[in-house]
């Protein structure tokens, strides 16, 4: 999300650059007025790919830390981008011209796990619109992304898929950015400027709103979503309306204050990722793993969190044995919330589990463990 771009007129709601689509504008080379970059580092052949691969251009693209970014706030690995190119050069065939897909492929589950590291990891409002803005995401209806959030870890290289970072991301002028996905996988990077947010004032750095949003819009680029209020009427979402206001995935951003999406966000979210009759979703629970004795009140998750489900949230012992089973909207012994809030909970300091069951959903979810510490 931008700092202070203002845009033109916008023309479509949430659109991204769907493969079968962009391939029809192959042929449509960008004008030279059409470009704004800085040709030193951005080469007219790349300027070109990334015309053809939907973004819009005439904002200027940058160069930098190994990534070209496009639309202010998107980042494209230039290694990747320079192999599709390889690849386009190597005589492919029409669908081989796109290989640089924006959407993550062939899965029907959508599990994606997530760390945290660097300042964001230490910063307890920030990791709460974390949790937050991942929540949003994983309740959508109909839409099979399911981020799992393990606030133990730290990146090892293998375990996750994304990394969420704080970054200096001053150059761009960008609150946040998020890498566009890449040969099928999901962006593996979300870099959060933390001081352009502070120093925005306190109508922004301290609205935990406002920081939710701009997880969520982040994610969504890491998604394979582009800009709502950027034109681009090629590849479109059916069902999006010209314009929305009120989407998540609109660029400029300061005076947003919302922390849900809207309508047509769910709509383009349902379509480019439905969930399917053989998804197979991991649960998960995060939260603070370490919880302050006497706290006024803790909270956690669910990741699985589709549909109608049902949640068994049980509170163990640290041998793991039964302690408390929490009936918060309970409707036959079925918790129907995906977020447990625990308050003035006057349990001692000591080690604990908390067990969260999902049933009742037309999809399998396994029963998630996850140890926290009173102290
Ligand atoms: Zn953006």
């Amino acid at each position: 999300m931008q700092k202070s771009h203002i845009l033109a007129a916008a023309r479509l709601a949430v659109v991204a650059a769907l493969l079968t689509i962009v391939s029809c504008k192959k042929d449509q080379a960008p004008t030279e007025t059409a470009m704004s970059a800085d040709q030193e580092t951005v080469s007219p052949e790349v300027m070109r790919y990334l015309h053809e691969a939907g973004f819009d251009t005439t904002i200027k693209v940058a160069a930098q830390n190994g990534r070209f970014i496009v639309e202010g706030d998107i980042a494209l690995k230039q290694s990747i981008v320079f192999e599709d190119l390889r690849r386009r050069k190597a005589g492919g065939t029409e669908n081989q011209r796109h290989s640089y897909q924006s959407l993550i492929s062939g899965d029907a589950n959508c599990n994606i796990n997530v760390v945290v590291t660097g300042n964001l990891r230490t910063n307890a409002a920030w990791m709460q619109s974390i949790r937050w803005g991942i929540s949003q995401w994983n309740v959508l209806l109909n839409c099979r992304i399911n981020f799992i959030l393990d606030e133990s870890r730290t990146p090892d290289g293998v375990w996750e898929d994304l990394v969420i970072t704080d970054g200096d991301l001053s150059s761009v002028g960008a609150f946040g950015m998020g890498d566009w996905p890449a040969f099928g996988a999901v962006g593996d990077l979300l870099q959060i400027d933390m001081n352009a947010v502070a120093n925005a004032g306190s109508t922004w750095g301290e609205y935990s709103g406002k920081r939710t949003f701009l997880i969520m819009h982040e994610l969504g680029h890491n998604l394979g979503l582009r800009h709502a209020d950027i034109a681009n009427p090629d590849n479109a979402i059916p069902g999006t309306p010209v314009l929305d206001p009120n989407s998540v995935m609109n660029s400029g951003g300061n005076n947003i204050e919302f922390d849900h999406f809207s309508e047509y966000d769910r709509i383009a979210a349902s379509y480019l990722y439905p969930v399917t009759g053989n998804s197979v979703l991991t649960n998960a629970i995060y939260g603070p793993s370490v919880v302050p004795y006497g706290a006024p009140f803790y909270q956690h998750f669910a990741a699985a969190i589709y549909g109608d489900n049902f949640y068994t949230w049980t509170l163990l012992d640290a041998n793991q044995q039964h302690l408390h089973t929490f009936f918060e909207e309970e409707q036959d012994g079925r918790v129907l919330t995906w977020s447990l809030t625990v308050n003035a909970n006057p349990l001692p300091v000591g080690q604990y589990y908390l067990r969260c069951t999902v049933t009742g959903a037309d999809y399998t979810a396994s029963p998630a463990l996850f140890p926290f510490t009173i102290q």
